[in-house]
């Protein structure tokens, strides 16, 4: 049995990344960009109007000017100039033509007769966003690494940008194994429960951007373990089994990932919960043997899974981690770490009562994970611990 610490070392040393592929920026949110990227155009692409108002060709000695025409967004007035002492009507965004200097905002105007006076003491280079103001053709716009955002998609389709290269979404497989699971929607009968990883797992890798999933159902034995295990490693670059990872003798995952040649890196962890947790490779896929507690197997995803997910995708981990206050002292029993379900507001963490990997009652109103180092046995109220994030 390993520490937390190792396990979480080994899932660093052995992650495997998945190449770049152009994707539409449409479907870009959350990826990670492959290369920088250089701005094809000067943005603004031409000398723009930043109000509603009137060009004018500015004249100092002038209080007023005449109106000679009028620009709309999307007209383009080459041929057309504004001589001293005249003025166009202009509006937000129209190309600003030939010969003005200034854009008088509407507000300081008075056009009688077509002759515009103003409320205002006037001034020269007003309003005018000159070309390449945002970014000029040839700059560099992002860097290789940068996380796609909703922003980042209205930046790059300004610039007329249609598709990005982009570090490939892996594929995800999920086993669910278990005899006694049946699907929430049919009637409960004696001995059975509902099935609650797969649409748990599937949010949370949802909520973290990763939307290739594929779900499979393994009955507790030998042979349909090893086919399901084959049939996912082969269509897929992770694949996480749900249960059947402990010692019972209806647990069948350790044998099948040793039948189908999975080099394991590492069985059992030092924690609680989730002490049976597996990750192994087969070439360059990995496979997770999650607990099939509920509770146990969420937080496994969130300390292991997302890492490694996040890594070979090349994102940053998403759960900051932050050191708390705890409210009141814990004794912690055994030598194995915890990670203890707590709602933390304002730096103080609250434990919260239901800790057992069976439950996720506390679970779905915590918002964090305190993490107590497997050495720790009491801790007092006012120590300062690690926690990690969630929400
Ligand atoms: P296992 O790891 O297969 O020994 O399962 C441990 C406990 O988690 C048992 O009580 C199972 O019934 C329960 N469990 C396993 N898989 C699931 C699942 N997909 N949904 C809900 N509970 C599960
Ligand atoms: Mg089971």
């Amino acid at each position: 049995m390993i520490s937390v610490e190792k396990a979480i070392a080994l899932i660093e040393k052995n992650y495997d990344e998945l190449g770049v592929e152009t994707i539409h920026l449409e479907n870009s949110l959350g990826f990670t960009i492959a290369s920088d990227i250089i701005s094809p155009i000067n943005m603004p692409p031409f000398k723009q109007s930043a109000m509603d108002g009137y060009a004018i060709n500015f004249n100092n000695s002038s209080s007023s000017y005449k109106i000679t025409d009028e620009i709309q967004a999307g007209k383009d007035p080459s041929g057309y100039k504004i001589l001293k002492g005249e003025a166009a009507r202009i509006f937000t965004g129209a190309v600003i033509p030939e010969g003005a200097t200034s854009v008088i905002q509407q507000e300081w105007c008075v056009e009688k007769n077509k002759i515009l006076s103003f409320s205002k003491k006037l001034q020269d280079n007003l309003n005018i966003r000159p070309v390449g103001e945002q970014l000029k053709k040839g700059e560099k716009v992002l860097s290789k690494g940068h996380v796609i955002t909703p922003a980042t998609i209205g930046l790059l389709a300004g610039l007329g940008l249609e598709k990005i290269a982009v570090y490939k979404e892996p594929s995800i497989a999920l086993i669910i194994t278990g005899n006694e699971l049946i699907k929430p929607g049919s009637a409960l009968t004696n001995g059975k429960i509902y099935e609650s990883n797969s649409t748990m797992l599937i949010a949370a890798l949802h909520y973290y951007g990763y939307k290739k999933i594929t779900t499979f159902y393994a009955k507790d034995n030998f042979k349909e373990t090893v086919k399901t295990l084959n049939e996912a490693i082969n269509g897929n670059d992770v694949i996480l089994m749900s249960g059947g990872i402990s010692v019972g003798d209806y647990d069948f995952v350790l044998d099948s990932s040793k039948e189908l040649d999975v080099k394991e890196v590492f069985y059992k962890v030092k924690q609680k919960p989730g002490k049976p947790l597996f990750f192994g490779k087969k070439n360059k896929k990995a496979i997770f043997g999650l607990p099939g507690n509920p509770g146990a197997s969420l937080t496994c995803f969130y300390i292991y899974v997302l890492r490694y997910l996040s890594l070979m995708t090349k994102k940053t981990i998403p759960i900051k981690t932050e050191l708390v206050t705890l409210s009141k002292p814990y004794f912690k029993k055994g030598v194995r770490a915890e990670f203890l379900k707590a709602k933390i507001a304002n730096g103080v963490a609250e434990i919260s009562s239901h800790q057992n990997s069976s439950m996720l009652r506390s679970y779905s109103e915590a918002n964090g994970l305190l993490y107590i180092k497997e050495n720790t046995s009491e801790i007092n109220k006012g120590d300062k611990l690690d926690a990690y994030l969630l929400l």
